[in-house]
């Protein structure tokens, strides 16, 4: 009997830890879709290997996450906007024997921000902490949506100098108001949105901010999710409103199911079904 299922996976190492195949699963249920969605632990050496096998076994795409994005980027032929802007993708699709890279983190976070959290960019002043791939990532997107500034900070100052020069030319496009300031130099005035792009929420080590930069009137977003972190509870201190990143997960996740499928699945059931488990 042939299998009319189309066959997804998330491909990272670790992960065990993933949401994306219940996620998946969830809007194939809503929309009607068969599709069979897994978990693939790749060889830390052996991404490339990995996605050639699957290929072989007639996947029609894979999400990707930590530690391959790049190398999901420079493994595909052809990629869009985003992913070409980030340098990083987190969505393969497979097709007409091309392997095109997305990638929608960006997307995501943006749709959280301004759908779920109704935090809408525009004219606001934004502190963006973080300078690894998941900040990279989200920066073209947050750009598109026209904020008066966004304030780029990271604990290896360096690093956020050279996203600096690369998105200069975008910002200024949209513009939008692009600087770098050192963690311990910044500014004792709040930021409308403030957000958590490092990896601190996740080793339980705190981030050494100042907290004027939140206030009463301000988001504060950590990218993190499943676990009260010291950054939420410092904004807290601050009367702030908070939120974490689980809704951004779904909403990536969500534009990755429409590139897959075609198809918009509506998230907000997703997101409450995993924050009440
Ligand atoms: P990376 O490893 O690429 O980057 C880590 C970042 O954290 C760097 O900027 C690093 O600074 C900083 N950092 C690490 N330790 C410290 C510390 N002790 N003090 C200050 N800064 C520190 O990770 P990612 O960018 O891929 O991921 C970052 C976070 O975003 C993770 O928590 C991840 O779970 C989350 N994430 C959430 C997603 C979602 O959908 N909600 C999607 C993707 C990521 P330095 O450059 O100095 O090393």
């Amino acid at each position: 009997m042939t299998d009319l299922k189309k066959h997804f996976a998330v491909i990272g190492n670790p992960i065990h830890h993933s949401l994306s195949p219940q996620i998946h699963r969830a809007f194939a249920k809503e929309t009607g879709l068969h599709i069979e969605y897994e978990a693939i632990l790749s060889p830390l050496d052996e991404f490339k290997n990995t996605i050639h096998k699957l290929i072989a076994q007639k996947l029609h795409g894979t999400n990707v996450t930590l530690p391959f994005k790049k190398e999901a980027y420079e493994l595909a032929n052809q990629h869009s906007n985003h992913a070409k802007i980030a340098e990083a993708v987190n969505t393969l699709e497979f097709k007409d024997d091309q392997i095109i890279g997305h990638n929608t983190d960006g997307i995501g976070l943006v749709r959280d921000l301004e759908q779920n959290l109704n935090t809408q960019l525009k004219h606001k002043k934004i502190l963006l902490i973080g300078a690894g791939g998941a900040a990279e990532g989200v920066i073209y997107s947050m750009l598109e949506k026209k904020p008066s500034e966004l304030t780029l900070t990271n604990r290896t100052i360096e690093k956020s100098h050279v996203i600096q020069n690369k998105m200069d030319v975008h910002a200024k496009s949209f513009n939008v108001n692009l600087n770098v300031i050192e963690i311990a130099r910044l500014p004792h005035q709040y930021f409308d949105l403030i957000i958590n792009a490092t990896s601190t929420s996740l080793n339980n080590t705190d981030l050494a901010i100042n907290h004027k930069v939140f206030h009463k009137s301000s988001l504060a977003y950590d990218m993190m999710y499943g676990k009260e972190t010291s950054f939420i509870k410092k904004a807290q201190s601050q009367d702030s409103k908070t939120s974490d990143g689980l809704g951004m997960l779904v909403e990536q996740a969500a534009e990755a199911f429409f590139i897959w499928h075609h198809i918009q699945p509506t998230t907000k059931s997703v997101i409450e079904s995993l924050r009440s488990h």
